[in-house]
């Protein structure tokens, strides 16, 4: 995520049917039990499930300007990872259920907790089995507006709405096991009237105009955790052209007024710096790229997956700069391809992606990484910068600077103290090492000790795990 007061900063399956049968002569008959109803993320206790694995999510949503609301099923495909009696999937907010089934027959719910939606199949699902659960479900999605996080979820817009989910916003739009740590395929089948746009993440699969309104299918075919799935719905301008082999698709509200020479610039840049990157961190991750730029009110850029989403709301006319896409299209490579297990190391999104806005800078203005690094260490001793730990900042400050800023001059003092070389290496093999999967500070540490030789620990004790200003 990259918040609006750094904005300015920086120039801104296979249904398989699970009738229990009986049990093979001698053994044990299988003991079913309920899946946990959180993930065990210390920030967000709230958020995920426990007893099986989504596998794809198929979500099917009609939009409807007349009441703002959406008629909708959400299908996931999931495998069950324990004898499961019962298992939850969050989902937050108004929408009402009208049905939920399991394999294709009737399961009983409830709603209960914060965000629970509690499922019973009528036969108890055996470990390792796959399964499908279907939820259908309709009215007008409500926002997450948390005082420290700000506001995520499903956003209405004057002719449409957008959906930026970091950090617990998709439920609020679609039944989903909240975690990132279960990451999954989607395909959206997105249905609005003739006339509007619908985007989603991934590639675009076709369209269909039937009566009045058409319905536009998209495939994210990488795995993804919910809190980087994105929706657009509105009137937007859209350009196609290809980056490195890939499609690159870009779209603009136009309720904003970004000229057709700036929209291409945009899509241009994105090309661009996805190129500038993937010579530092290696081959892109995903089948597809470009941006979004909308009128959401949010004020801020999120790094959904293959397809940022910029809200210039408050700059009406304009594009991201080069330092915004630098920032949200790093994250393709630390954030979404590679995922922290929990929100307390997210500063090994944040860190990078800040780290790569230097990168650009120095290639397009002269201004060296050395110069944005003393920059911001030359911040007093007594600021806040220097108060909570970066890697373990607390729930209420996963998007404090020090996530970002004492992030980024962690990458530089690893890179100074490692040398130009390990460095390199360092920063394309890490993601290609945990590509499509979760990871840990303590993971970071080891991998960079592996590539430098060297221990490294002290470092991080002194610049991500202790709170006051490191000295050099
Ligand atoms: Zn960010």
């Amino acid at each position: 995520m990259t918040r609006s007061s750094r904005l300015a900063a920086v120039a801104l399956g296979a249904a398989a049917s699970l009738v229990l049968t009986a049990a093979p002569a001698g053994a044990a008959a299988p003991r079913f039990t309920p899946g946990a109803p959180g993930a065990g993320d210390p920030y967000f206790p709230d958020m995920g499930n426990g007893g099986y694995d989504a596998r794809h999510y198929d979500v099917a949503l009609a939009y409807d300007p007349a009441t703002k609301g959406i008629t909708a099923r959400t299908r996931i495909d999931a495998r069950a990872t324990q004898h499961l009696s019962r298992f939850n999937l969050d989902f937050l907010g108004p929408l009402k259920v009208a049905s939920v089934q399991v394999d294709g027959r009737a399961a009983r719910y409830a709603r209960t907790g914060a965000q629970e939606l509690e499922i019973t199949p009528r036969h108890g699902l055996r470990a390792g089995s796959r399964f499908t659960v279907s939820v259908a479900y309709s009215g007008v999605p409500k926002n997450v507006d948390d005082p420290a996080l700000g506001v995520s979820g499903w956003i209405a817009t004057p002719d449409g709405a957008v959906m930026v989910n970091q950090p617990i916003g998709a439920a609020t739009v679609y039944p989903v096991n909240d975690t990132p740590l279960d990451k999954a395929t989607y395909t959206f089948r997105l249905t609005a009237p003739k006339g509007l746009t619908t985007l989603a993440n991934g590639d675009p699969v076709g369209s269909v105009t039937r009566g009045g309104t058409t319905t536009s299918v998209w495939a994210m075919r990488q795995p993804m955790a919910s809190e980087l799935s994105m929706l657009a719905i509105g009137r937007y301008d859209v350009l196609k052209t290809r980056a490195r082999g890939r499609l690159n698709l870009t779209a603009t509200d136009r309720a904003l007024g970004i000229s057709p020479q700036l929209a291409r610039d945009f899509n241009a840049r994105t090309a661009d710096v996805q190129g500038f990157l993937a010579r530092h961190f290696g081959p892109y991750p995903f089948s597809s790229t470009g941006g979004v730029v909308v009128k959401a009110g949010v004020g801020y850029a999120l790094e959904t997956q293959g397809r940022p989403v910029y809200d210039l709301g408050r700059r009406p006319g304009t594009i991201p700069s080069a330092t915004l896409v630098a920032h949200e299209l790093a994250h393709q490579w630390y954030g979404d391809s590679v995922t922290p297990k929990r929100w307390a190391d997210i500063w090994l999104n944040e860190g990078f992606a800040s780290y790569a806005e230097w990168m650009l800078t120095e290639r397009d203005t002269g201004r060296t990484v050395q110069q944005s690094f003393d920059a911001v260490y030359a911040t007093p001793a007594d600021d806040d910068l220097w108060v909570p730990r970066t890697a373990d900042p607390g729930r209420d400050n996963i998007f404090h600077p020090t996530v970002y800023d004492r992030g980024a001059m962690t990458v530089h003092v690893l890179r100074k103290t490692i040398g130009e070389k390990a460095f390199a290496r360092l920063i394309r093999e890490f993601p290609a090492a945990y590509r499509n999967r979760n990871v840990s500070t303590a993971e970071f540490i080891a991998f960079a000790e592996r590539v430098s030789g060297q221990r490294l620990r002290s470092l991080f004790d002194a610049w991500v795990y202790s709170s006051g200003k490191p000295s050099l």
